[in-house]
């Protein structure tokens, strides 16, 4: 049984009950309540922030030398993975993903934690060229209080990519996490407490604040202690974040929805592309940013590879998340399956053909979770709602291409700009094709790989800034020009 975390949620380092409506978190395999979590209200946000921005301003933090913060991130880090196998089973409870990837979610936070505490305690300041009697200097400095706002489908990276390089930055962080997994934030949140309790620095520099976006979520944005937020969901939202940020003149870091394109030339190794294709798109039941849920495929290999793809397909093992024999595990929630099963209905209405899954799995043990089987479709044109909308569940859909500039022209017919995937043997094309695509990742004979040291990020619609690697820290600070005058006269013009 998987132990659960007290109806509480952490108020700038006060565990305290949210004042908001009751939030029920479901188990996605079994349709079993969980646990209730009292959402936080708008009121607890304005305590956050205000909380938040009194513990930046403290001394033993402000002035805190960069490799005791370090010093911080590497025990959250350690913390994490002491406590792996929890997060990750209460992360398969919540979300419904398999123990296989939340588990790595979790050793990836963990590695979040140590890499921004690395990047800070080697972090340098510039000094400029000067054209003057004068020093220049550029300075970093934190903006006080974060608001990190994330979504259900990866909680525990999500929240580690925003919390560990804002601390390292020196802010304090109000967390935001989605209404249907609220679980593993608030998890987080308690050993990050253990943290800096140990370290003897303020418990008000975290806040972890469930509840509905529209109103915890705007309210979080638009205070104005909050002086930078960094925001992963959808692009409806994240557009909504950016114009309340506009009014502010807030900078904002956005990383948001996808469609992104796997392209299969006609000299692909073509075990690996299948492979990778699959592993692109039912992985995490889809639920990915950069689920590659767009297939394109060389027109004289179509027909072959469509039709082993679909006959593997069939074969992929559907089950809860906690069974290891589980490939594509329920979606997050019954709303979400049905909100996809709609958007297959809406693909035969544009007149596709379901290749295989279309439906729910059928049987006991289906019965009562959030499953939907894999789907393949085609026969639309790129056009189609099918294919330009993002569905965040398992359905790929995949079309032919005659050469390279057609395929350029239809995966980038898209208003996202996420990911995208190549397989082929020939290294001259690779290097061509990917750099004309218009997508922040180019992944090339692999799929879906991933490491904290590398910028993650949108182009066009699929976001704004970037997460992870060295930068990231630099984010969250705001640089400071200083100008040090070196001569002992006065400045000419007032003689
Ligand atoms: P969502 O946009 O509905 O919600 C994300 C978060 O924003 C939640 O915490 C929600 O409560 C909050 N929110 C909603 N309205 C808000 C508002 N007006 N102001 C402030 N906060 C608000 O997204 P979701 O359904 O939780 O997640 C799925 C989406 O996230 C998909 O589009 C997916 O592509 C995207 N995503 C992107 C990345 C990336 O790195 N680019 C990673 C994971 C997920």
């Amino acid at each position: 049984m998987v132990q659960l975390p007290a109806d509480e949620v952490l108020i700038a380092g006060e565990w305290r009950r949210g004042a908001g409506a009751p939030i029920e978190t479901v188990d996605p395999s079994d349709g079993r309540v969980l646990t209730t979590v009292h959402a936080a209200t708008a009121a607890q946000i304005e305590e956050a922030a205000e909380g938040g921005a009194r513990a930046a301003a403290e001394p033993v933090w402000r002035d805190q030398l960069p490799h005791h913060r370090a010093a911080l991130l590497r025990r959250i880090g350690d913390l994490v993975e002491e406590n792996a196998a929890h997060l990750a089973a209460l992360q398969t409870a919540d979300t419904g993903k398999t123990l296989a990837e939340t588990g790595a979610l979790v050793h990836s936070a963990a590695g979040t934690f140590r890499y921004m505490g690395a990047a800070v305690e080697t972090a340098e300041a510039e000094v400029t060229p000067s054209r003057g009697a004068y020093v220049t200097l550029n300075v970093y400095e934190p903006y006080g209080v974060v608001g990190a706002v994330t979504p259900w489908n990866s909680p525990i990276a999500s929240d580690a990519q925003k919390i560990a390089p804002a601390l390292a930055a020196g802010n304090a962080v109000v967390l935001k996490p989605a209404e249907w997994t609220p679980l593993v934030s608030l998890a987080l949140g308690r050993l990050i407490t253990t943290a800096l309790a140990e370290q003897g620095l303020p418990a008000g520099l975290l806040s972890v604040l469930p509840g509905p976006g529209r109103v915890i979520g705007d309210a979080l944005v638009r205070h104005p202690r909050v002086g930078k937020v960094s925001f992963t969901g959808g692009t409806r939202t994240g557009r909504a974040i950016g114009h309340a940020a506009a009014e502010k003149v807030m900078p904002v870091t956005l990383e948001l929805g996808g469609k992104s394109p796997t392209v299969v030339f006609d000299d692909a190794d073509v075990e690996q592309a299948l492979a990778g294709v699959e592993y692109g798109i039912f992985s995490s039941s889809g639920q990915a940013c950069v689920a590659g849920s767009r297939l394109f495929v060389a027109r004289s290999l179509y027909d072959e590879f469509l039709g082993e793809l679909v006959e593997r397909t069939r074969k992929l093992r559907i089950g809860p998340g906690t069974d290891p024999a589980t490939q594509v595990a329920p979606l997050v929630h019954r709303r979400h399956r049905d909100a996809v099963a709609a958007y297959v209905d809406l693909a035969r209405s544009e007149g596709a053909r379901v290749l295989c899954g279309g439906g729910v799995p059928e049987g006991p043990r289906y019965e009562d979770g959030a499953y939907y089987l894999p789907t393949v479709l085609d026969g639309l044109p790129n056009s189609a709602r099918t294919c330009q909308e993002e569905i965040f569940g398992p359905v790929l859909v995949a079309l032919p291409f005659d050469d390279e500039d057609d395929l350029v022209a239809q995966a980038n017919d898209t208003v996202y700009g996420l990911a995208c995937g190549l397989w082929t043997r020939d290294a001259r094309r690779a290097w061509r094709v990917a750099r004309r695509m218009e997508a922040g990742t180019v992944w090339i004979n692999t799929y879906k790989q991933f490491s904290i040291a590398t910028p993650f990020g949108g182009m066009k619609e699929s976001g704004l800034g970037r997460d992870k690697g060295r930068d990231a820290v630099r984010a969250y600070q705001r640089q400071k020009a200083l100008y040090w005058g070196t001569d002992d006269s006065p400045l000419p013009w007032a003689r």
